[in-house]
């Protein structure tokens, strides 16, 4: 990676993804979510989608509002997993007739879960690099993809996955959006070895401020991301200090994101879990300004 000298917030991007609500409470808090983030001016946002189609309707109705009622560029969230190519199409037709022209292109995790075995459907796409190459037949859509700086659990090795991004790089992926990590060494490497590789597309890491330690631990072994041991010490018998811990999160977030930019990384991609409160601490550690506070500075 290229190296920065200085520590430096100029011209740093961001993107938010945020997951569709499955109850009226989880929807409010969502809305409520994107509302307080929008002063934040991020790229571009994404909303999740079930693999197998099972968040299809309520992904759909949170891309549509955020298209026409939000100032976000939106990008659905699209798996190919379980389903035939005319399936797929299918779903693409509706988020296409919703006005979605961004999608984060996906293979999905098998019904069993991550880990279990993976069976291609034999009408249907096999891979992420399959479904990346029938979006570009579609239109010109922005296309994001993920990539594993600390291999995904199903790849033999770390050398498969970077084969595999690069063929949805080579099939008409725009950027990859990186599962959570906190190894930032571990991300470099990995940014290394596909830039020697050939990859050319970014490679936007993605941050998860730690709402939940305990929870995170489950989600990061089951999609294989290491959890460093001063992680645990820096959150070490916060489990009751409500405000402490959430000072402790955002410092761990920003501190990554910083180290981040020193090796030459400007472009980041947040996950929200739908709240705002931690990722705007985390965004104001780094010195970025709210809309309305440039808004206020420029007014001065
Ligand atoms: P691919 O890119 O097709 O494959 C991923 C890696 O797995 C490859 O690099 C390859 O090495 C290995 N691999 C794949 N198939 C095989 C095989 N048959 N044998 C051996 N190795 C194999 N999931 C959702 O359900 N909904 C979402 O909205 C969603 N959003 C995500 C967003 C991001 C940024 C990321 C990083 C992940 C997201 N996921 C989502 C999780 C993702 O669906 C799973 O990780 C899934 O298991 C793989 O999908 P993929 O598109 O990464 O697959």
């Amino acid at each position: 990676m290229s190296s920065r000298s200085e520590t430096c917030n100029d011209g740093i991007r961001i993107s938010f993804e945020f997951f569709p609500p499955k109850s009226e409470e989880a929807e409010q808090q969502l809305w409520n979510t994107v509302a307080d983030l929008s002063d934040w001016e991020p790229e571009f946002v994404s909303v999740t989608y079930g693999a197998g189609g099972s968040t299809k309707a309520p992904t759909l109705s949170a891309v549509r509002k955020m298209i026409h009622e939000t100032p976000f560029t939106t990008a659905s969230h699209l798996t190919c997993v379980g389903a035939t190519r005319e399936d797929t199409h299918r779903v693409i037709d509706e988020f296409l007739a919703a006005g979605v022209r961004r999608f984060v292109a996906l293979r999905g995790d098998p019904p069993g879960g991550v880990g279990s075995a993976y069976q291609p459907h034999p009408g249907g796409y096999a891979n992420a690099a399959e479904l990346v190459a029938a979006l570009r037949e579609r239109g010109d859509f922005d296309i994001s993809v993920s990539a594993y700086p600390e291999k995904h659990p199903e790849s033999r090795d770390t050398a498969a996955d970077i084969d595999m991004l690069k063929r949805k790089a080579e099939n008409g992926a725009d950027r990859a959006l990186t599962q959570f990590f906190f190894d930032n060494d571990a991300f470099e490497r990995y940014h290394d070895r596909a830039r020697a590789a050939g990859i050319k597309i970014p490679i936007v890491p993605g941050i998860m401020p730690i709402q939940n330690l305990t929870q995170l631990k489950r989600f990061a072994g089951a999609c294989g991301t290491s959890i460093p041991s001063w992680l645990d010490e820096r959150f070490d018998g916060l489990d009751e200090a409500v405000e402490e811990r959430a000072r402790v999160a955002a410092d761990v977030a920003a501190e990554q994101i910083q180290d981040l930019m020193r090796r030459g990384i400007d472009e980041f991609h947040l996950y929200t879990m739908n709240r705002s409160a931690l990722v705007s601490a985390v965004l104001e550690r780094l010195g970025l300004q709210r809309k309305v506070d440039a808004r206020a500075g420029a007014a001065a």
